[in-house]
């Protein structure tokens, strides 16, 4: 049936964004409810996959993300020990993608890049607010009545469906009563982010680097501007203070790579990681994606990625409606398609990388390691290794999945 009345969509990260500007093209009329007063432009995800390219590209927004962001084509599994290094070259995806390279790219680019092409272009169709928190939903027989705070005034906003991008403390999966599963890490995270030339203090390093020590592993990313390392913290400390203290990141760093002076930090901060899935990700005319739907570690870049994928395929299912087709079947297609890839591959994945990566047995890291540098120099093994990570094959499962 038609979607006359628009779909409201809560939260304008790059889940949310990427649904409304789907919507939007389709000539589906949409709201976008960002609850904060501008777009946030906190420092997170930093990396988009090949899958993820190739919808953005169907957007039209690949060329200006691409002028913002740095082309990473071979990423790195290295051991800090051995110094071993399993370098895999996206390169080999070339007939699988129209994109085959990781962007590293600030979320928050990509986030206003769509808000401002909403503004500009698709006016007609959609409507962004700022300042409108969603606080609750009540669902009618044709429709959804969202309750939203905007500016400490509550006004109701009708629409047709309800998608909740509204990230990982979901006031929307809350108010529909949907459970969060999963376990929370003991350890917090830190990232701390230098302009200084890492590339430097390495031999031959990638823009991203997992390096894996059984006294302590680390993530290095390069931004455009930035190295951005991430650090676990010891467990049995809760001490942010500490984490976040410029001597514990120096000395991090120093223990890293040394270093004659002080490194310049921009930006620091720490957090908590969960592994955790909605218990659906679809309570009648509303649909969860994104961090309000699944949480994991950031280790391989699937957050932001996987949420992604989550607002083409829920998009995707909302055009099969406004064409006809039969709304609880596609409705119902979505939250088996995107829960069953979560928890069968996401999360999976993400667990175990971690594993590997912080194991104190160093046969077990040695292993790890000569499993990459195998698959790393074997073309056939290295295109499957890629498909995996770079969640084309995800994408594909997906499709099987009725
Ligand atoms: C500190 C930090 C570092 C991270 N680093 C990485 C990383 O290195 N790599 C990686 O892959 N992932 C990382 N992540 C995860 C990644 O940022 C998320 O997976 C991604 O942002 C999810 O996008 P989203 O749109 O679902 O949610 P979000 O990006 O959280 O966006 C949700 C939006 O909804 C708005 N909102 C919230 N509540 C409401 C409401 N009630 N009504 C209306 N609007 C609302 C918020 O203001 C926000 O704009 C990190 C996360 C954090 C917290």
């Amino acid at each position: 049936m038609k979607i006359t009345k628009p779909v409201i969509i809560a939260g304008a990260g790059p889940v949310g964004c990427t649904a409304a500007l789907r919507l939007a093209q389709a000539g589906i009329p949409v709201r976008l409810l960002e609850g904060l007063s501008d777009l946030p432009e906190t420092l997170r995800a930093s990396t988009f996959h090949p899958s993820s390219l190739d919808m953005i590209d169907e957007l039209g927004m690949m060329d200006a993300l691409k002028a913002q962001g740095l082309v990473c084509r071979k990423y790195q599994y290295r051991d800090r020990r051995t110094g071993a290094i399993a370098e895999f070259d996206l390169d080999v995806l070339r007939n699988d993608t129209k994109h085959p390279y990781r962007l590293q790219a600030e979320q928050y680019k990509y986030t206003r890049l769509i808000w401002d092409e909403l503004q500009k272009n698709y006016s007609h169709v959609a409507e962004c607010h700022y300042d409108h928190a969603v606080k609750g939903v009540h669902q009618t027989a044709d429709g959804v009545e969202v309750l939203v705070w905007d500016k400490g005034q509550e006004k109701i906003i009708e629409g047709s469906y309800l998608i909740a991008c509204d990230g990982a403390d979901s006031a929307v999966r809350k108010a529909v009563a949907i459970t969060f599963e999963g376990f929370t890490y003991p350890e917090k995270f830190l990232v701390a982010s230098t302009p200084f030339p890492l590339e430097t203090k390495f031999h031959n390093l990638a823009l991203v680097n997992y390096i894996s020590d059984p006294e302590e592993w680390l993530v290095l990313l390069r931004t455009p501007a930035l190295w951005r390392v991430l650090i676990p913290t010891d467990p049995k400390v809760e001490d942010d203070a500490l984490w976040l203290s410029d001597k514990w990141i120096q000395d991090r760093l120093h223990h890293m790579a040394p270093h004659d002076q002080d490194y310049e930090i921009i930006h620091r901060t720490i957090y908590r990681v969960h592994q955790r899935v909605a218990k659906t990700y679809r309570r009648g005319r509303v649909l969860i994606a994104g961090d309000a739907a699944h949480l994991n570690n950031p280790l391989g870049g699937m957050g932001a990625n996987g949420g992604i994928h989550d607002a083409w395929n829920a998009a995707g299912k909302l055009m099969e409606i406004n064409a006809g087709g039969d709304a609880d079947a596609l409705l119902d297609r979505y939250d088996r398609q995107r829960r069953l890839i979560c928890m069968r591959f996401v999360q999976e994945h993400t667990i175990n990388n971690k594993r590997l990566m912080e194991a104190k047995d160093p046969d077990v890291q040695q292993k790890r390691q000569a499993d990459f540098m195998r698959q790393a120099a074997d073309p056939e093994l290295a295109r499957a290794f890629l498909l995996k990570t770079s969640m084309i094959q995800s994408l594909r499962d997906e499709q099987q999945i009725q």
